[in-house]
């Protein structure tokens, strides 16, 4: 492994800049683990119990995935489409930083990809360290996360090495998830839904040290029991898109669906609609699936979403230019949804954004829900208020999931009753062709990585539940995927 400097940056105290990074620093890849993280690696898998890995060293660096302050404006003048994050994405060494007293250190094995990272990684719509300089300004704890590079990544499962003082419910071996709502408990806001918690944040995107690295920090109550029957870097790829479905859909805080309803998904081979389609099955819905090749058709089909649209062969042109949509397209859209549902949609699952809203509106149901919880396409969204407001139908937006929600989501995948949507798994010093992947739409489902599990298929203690949910339904994305 190439020796770089473990980089603990403080800002001047006279002018409050950070010194420029080193020139070899982080533009290297890192090929191995960091020494003290190897022999962390190397009990876990040799299945060391708790007292044992409390008592093993931290190293003072780590191996991970961020980008850096200094490159912010690397891609300037470029389309989104042209912005790489294979040129944004670094793997090196940072330094491991000090533990709050509600904190727990984990041994990332494995993460995934989520398009929180394609965002951090184009810097788009915004640079992600402006996050990371307000949070630094709320507490001595949170002026940790100020630094001139962000360590992404908002999924993983892993061990939990060292706990602080505070936490009480979680001790070191504890084999985990992560869910990525990070929410400081003190503060009232946080008391009814957490996800309405005035500073509210998305771990790994609006925070440092996130889960696409051998190591992490988080908070005690992110923390959720491993589904025992599932590898690493099956059980890594699930708690970010598994949650928002959920919350989406089965939440009273979401579109609240109940049996019979017909729910349109948009993505629906996606990281989210993945999830979304196995919902709206279990929950005795109709799902629709839209995407956008004749194999994603197929393998909606063995998920058992019988009602699909392929987009891209119905070549719809909801906008006929930059600032003008065309309602006789909605129209066609939602005569095709007729044709392969029967009727239009009580819940229209949405996240495209721009692209995709004028639409979603129209097709709803009268009286029925658009839920929305992002805008892949653009963030300015335009739709027919007359066709909202004249059928009675209602936006909804949703955000994640508050831990109560994530924690439901995750039991019903460790049940073995929604399945890891994982189609494909990198390195994590290949993180940036990882990503490269979710930008371009060319993955199905879940993108996972190993971090310090050398390799798949590890980490499964449960095979008894594994082989009677079935080999089959848990790995249908790894097989069937394009
Ligand atoms: P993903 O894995 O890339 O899946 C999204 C799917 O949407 C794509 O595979 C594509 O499927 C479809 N799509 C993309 N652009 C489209 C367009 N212009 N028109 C129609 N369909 C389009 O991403 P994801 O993980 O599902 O996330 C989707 C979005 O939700 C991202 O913007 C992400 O940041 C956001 N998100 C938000 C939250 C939250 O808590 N607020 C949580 C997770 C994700 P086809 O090409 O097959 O149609």
């Amino acid at each position: 492994m190439p020796t770089l400097p473990a980089l603990h940056v403080e800002r001047s105290s006279v002018s409050g800049a950070y010194p420029p990074l080193p020139a070899t620093w982080a533009t290297q890849v890192t090929a191995g683990y960091c020494p003290g993280m190897q022999a962390i690696r190397d009990a876990i898998l040799a299945g060391a119990p708790g007292e044992e890995l409390a008592a093993l060293p931290l190293p003072e660096a780590y191996r991970a995935a961020f980008v850096r302050l200094d490159e912010t404006e690397m891609f300037e003048g470029l389309s989104s489409d042209e912005k790489d994050p294979r040129k944004s994405l670094h793997v090196g060494e940072v330094a491991v930083p000090e533990l709050a007293p509600d904190e727990c250190f984990i041994a990332v094995m494995a993460s995934a990809i989520n398009f929180n990272t394609v965002w951090t990684s184009i810097f788009e719509p915004l640079p992600t360290f402006g996050f990371l300089a307000r949070l630094g300004k709320e507490s001595v704890w949170g002026a940790r996360h100020d630094l001139p590079y962000h360590v992404v990544g908002s999924d993983a499962s892993g061990v939990v090495l060292r706990t602080g003082s505070a936490v009480r419910n979680w001790k070191a071996g504890d084999r985990v998830v992560i869910h990525c709502n990070y929410v400081d408990d003190q503060d009232p806001s946080a008391h009814d839904d957490s996800m309405l918690a005035a500073n509210q944040r998305i771990w790994g995107f609006e925070t440092n040290f996130g889960g696409l690295a051998d190591l992490s920090v988080v908070k005690a109550n992110q923390l959720m029991p491993k589904p025992e029957h599932l590898s690493w870097e099956e059980a890594a790829c699930n708690a970010l898109c598994n949650s928002t479905s959920y919350r989406m859909l089965v939440s009273k805080n979401g579109a609240d669906m109940k049996q019979g309803d017909v729910v349109l998904v948009w993505g629906a081979t996606g990281g989210l609609g993945g999830y979304a389609v196995q919902y709206v099955l279990n929950g005795g819905g109709i799902p629709v699936g839209v995407v956008s090749s004749a194999s994603k058709i197929k393998l909606l089909e063995a998920l058992g979403c019988e009602a699909a649209i392929d987009r891209a062969a119905k070549a719809y042109r909801f906008w006929v230019d930059e600032h003008t949509q065309d309602e006789s397209e909605w129209r066609r859209f939602g005569k095709d949804i007729r044709a392969v549902a029967g009727e239009d949609p009580d819940i229209v699952f949405e996240h495209p954004g721009r692209q995709t809203m004028g639409a979603s509106v129209f097709v709803a149901k009268r009286g029925g829900t658009v839920v929305t919880c992002a805008a892949t396409s653009g963030y300015m969204i335009e739709y027919d208020n007359r066709h909202l407001w004249m059928k009675l139908k209602q936006i909804k937006s949703s955000h994640f999931a508050n831990y109560r929600e994530a924690w439901d989501a995750n039991r019903l995948i460790a049940l073995g009753a929604i399945q890891p949507i994982l189609s494909v798994v990198y390195p994590l010093e290949e993180v940036g062709e990882a990503a490269q992947q979710v930008h371009g739409n060319l993955h199905e489902g879940k993108i996972g990585v190993l971090c310090l599990a050398p390799s798949e298929g590890l980490g499964i203690a449960n095979p008894e539940l594994r082989e009677k949910v079935g080999e089959e339904r848990i790995t249908a994305f790894r097989r069937l995927g394009a």
